[in-house]
């Protein structure tokens, strides 16, 4: 039995029986778009497939909207993207990629959306899952606020048999990972040390040339500058930053916040 108390007075490490991030076997890290888990933790991922953790990239939206190059069209910058984040992943040693293709910069909640994110945790049965913070104060693009929260909801709901029923008389069972990791957080609550991993953090960033290439020298300077003050919280050199949630501060919780 879980005494409430002691656990909010501890916070996240009194949790009973939490895995810590380091030692998971198994993740879906559920991204907007292509890039944003290199970015956002491109070293954890990379130490964690160096563990031997299987990772899996579930990506939402297919990226035609990330240029202000005018002569580049949508459906050529897709499958650019896609390359670049194929390369990227082979980098850090992410095993699977799945796309869902929803255009980029009009992800909203929709009932199908979270139905094929329940799908794939049902299919996968990952131990956590990684994905954006929705709670992000003036986050403005509405497709990291719309994944954080369906994966969220997918997070919560997948271990129901209730829930998209249909999926048992296709053969899946319920699952329910142990918790949810967000990243890009400002509640962070956990940090993992990527100090000999920054440079293969680095390298898969800049697989994403679309992106970064023409302003490369901010971004890298962007990237450790952010590694630099999360290492701090934990005596490190680099670190990334994550909001640990297990299931049980996801609904009617007043605490979770603070945890
Ligand atoms: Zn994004």
């Amino acid at each position: 039995m879980i005494d409430f108390e002691e656990l909010i007075k501890g916070g996240l490490r009194t949790f009973p029986g939490l895995k810590k991030i380091e030692e998971l076997k198994k993740v879906l890290v559920v991204q907007p778009h292509a890039d944003d888990a290199d970015v956002g933790i491109g070293g954890t991922i990379a130490k964690l497939a160096d563990n031997g953790c299987e990772i899996i990239y579930l990506t939402l939206t297919d990226d035609r909207c990330g240029t202000s190059d005018l002569s580049m069209l949508p459906e050529e910058l897709v499958k650019i993207r896609m390359q670049e984040q194929e390369e990227a992943a082979k980098v850090l040693g992410v095993k699977e990629i799945i796309w869902l293709g929803y255009h980029d910069s009009e992800l909203y909640p929709s009932l199908e959306l979270r139905e094929k994110i329940i799908r794939v945790i049902r299919e996968k049965k990952p131990e956590a899952i990684f994905t954006v913070d929705p709670w992000l104060m003036y986050e403005a693009h509405p497709d990291h606020r719309t994944t954080g929260i369906m994966a969220t909801e997918a997070f919560m709901f997948s271990g129901l048999p209730n829930v998209n029923r249909k999926h048992l008389e296709e053969g899946l069972e319920p699952y329910a990972a142990e918790y949810i990791a967000f990243f890009v957080t400002s509640k962070p609550n956990t940090y993992v040390d990527i100090t000999n991993y920054l440079d293969k953090k680095l390298e898969a960033v800049r697989k994403h040339k679309s992106q970064f290439e023409y302003a490369w020298s901010f971004f890298e300077s962007y990237i450790k500058y952010q590694g630099r003050r999360y290492g701090k919280q934990i005596n490190s050199q680099y670190a990334e930053a994550f909001k640990v949630m297990p299931g049980i501060f996801l609904h009617y919780n007043v605490d979770a916040s603070e945890l």
